[in-house]
């Protein structure tokens, strides 16, 4: 049998579609972690930001050795800068074999055919508006815990400072019952307990295809699958986060009560730049509403420093929302020019020093935050599903709140892996809690 090694840079969606291609390419190929041993090496891309985009090319270079000692070695890139650079990328490494766009990927063994028939690298990069990902069940090996599921694929949104439009093409939303049939199968055939429901904006799941119901609706027909315990989701756009949603998350005892709400900036000019469509304003004003309802909820987001036009009065915007919504954990990035996005033309560039000094001054804000937060929860009893055994020690058991907080802790039984359980919370650290187990959670 032929082995498979896969390199996944990026987001949860890219995983995703790193498992499909596993799911696609079984019985014939074995996944491998040595890519020494593999006769397939795939490089899952991510173009979002630069610094993945630059780390595939050092990949692709590392790679280049392995192909000079076995000659018959398949390399293939997929994802994001697949899309974008197609040709490019087998003008630039001619070693490379295959490239598969962000749509093209599911056609992964006609394109390993047609390599091997044409002997000369195949590229396929198409993007269709009317594309539907077709249903693929079966994983890489059988799981325990939790699973990634695709709702949807695209954006439409067109943020000023985003490629994913460009590379992932407009947002399609999966059918509901696709989408239930993949669940059902996780639970029912390889023993998942919670599933992350994902889409670059799950909000807008449905909008599109009247057909299918709304998100809310989504998340109450994956709610009814028996012996699923949790739905997490992400990610969710402010703009089109609804009354009907929040409730859904606040009374349906599957959702978790975690949303990650990209902020991006706190400055409505800065906002307005972007594209995001709200102000700062009707984003707390979202928060306050979704707090009212839910009130254990926790927040994370993503914020963006230096973007171009912002000043140190707009920053400082950005500071004040942190301290005023008081975020569970912020991902903060510089901002960076993306081919095809449109604030790459925009004028007021921040020079590299400042973007790097802001962002600093996030990481530092934040961290206090997230310590506060983390230690509110220090004498609490958290439920728990249990992931299996920590990584840091053997001894001890691993999982996640309902608010996607890791909780390692101690317990007389170590085969609690997939149960809900009570855990009282004796510290916390940066990134973490600990505690001790109580007792089932029924
Ligand atoms: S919502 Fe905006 S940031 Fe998110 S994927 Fe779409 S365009 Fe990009």
């Amino acid at each position: 049998m032929k082995k498979v090694y896969i390199r996944t840079f990026g987001c949860q969606m890219n995983e995703k579609d790193s498992e499909i291609v596993l799911s696609l390419l079984q019985p014939d190929f074995v996944p491998t972690e040595e890519p020494e041993s593999a006769d397939l090496i795939l490089i899952n891309t991510c173009s979002v930001r630069e610094k993945p985009q630059h780390k595939l090319y050092s990949e692709i270079g590392r790679f280049k050795e392995l192909k000079k000692k076995k000659p018959e070695l398949l390399i293939g890139v997929m994802g994001c800068v697949a899309q974008q650079e197609g040709e490019r990328i087998v003008e630039r490494y001619p070693y490379v074999d295959i490239v598969l766009g962000t749509q093209a990927f599911y056609q992964i063994r006609q394109a390993i055919e047609r390599r091997l028939k044409e002997g000369k690298p195949f590229v396929w990069t198409e993007l269709k508006p009317d594309f539907k990902p077709p249903l693929v069940l079966g994983s890489k090996k059988l799981r325990r815990v939790k699973a990634f599921v695709n709702i949807m694929q695209g954006c439409d949104n067109f943020c000023t400072y985003c490629i994913v439009p460009y590379v992932r093409g407009r947002e399609v939303s999966r059918p509901p019952e696709d989408i239930l049939r993949e669940v059902e199968y996780l639970v029912k055939e390889e023993g998942v307990k919670e599933v992350a429901l994902l889409g670059q904006n799950v909000n807008s799941y449905g909008l599109k295809e009247k057909s299918y119901g709304d998100f809310a609706d989504l998340l109450e027909r994956v709610s009814q699958i028996d012996g699923l315990l949790r739905i997490r989701f992400t990610t969710s756009h402010p703009k089109d986060l609804t009354e009907r949603l929040m409730r859904v998350i606040a009374e349906n005892p599957k959702v978790c009560k975690h949303i990650h709400l990209p902020l991006q900036a706190g400055s409505n000019k800065i906002l307005k730049l972007m594209n995001r469509k709200y102000t700062r304003e009707e984003y707390l004003a979202k928060v306050e509403r979704l707090r009212e309802l839910c009130p254990e909820i926790a927040i994370t987001s993503d914020i963006i420093v230096g973007f171009p036009g912002e000043t140190e009065k707009d920053f400082l915007q950005t500071l004040e929302m942190l301290e005023r919504v008081r975020f569970h954990e912020v991902f903060s990035f510089k901002y960076s020019d993306r081919p095809f996005a449109a604030a790459t033309n925009f004028q007021g560039k921040v020079p590299e020093e400042v973007k790097e000094e802001r962002l600093k001054r996030v990481h530092e804000a934040q961290a206090k935050i997230t310590a506060e937060v983390y230690h509110s929860y220090v004498g609490k009893e958290v439920e728990v599903l249990v992931e299996g055994r920590s990584e840091r020690d053997e001894n001890q058991l691993t999982g996640r709140t309902t608010t996607n907080v890791i909780v390692n802790f101690t317990a007389p039984r170590l085969d609690l892996e997939g149960e809900l359980v009570k855990v009282l919370i004796e510290s916390a650290g940066k990134h973490s809690l600990k505690g001790k187990y109580l007792s089932p959670s029924f």
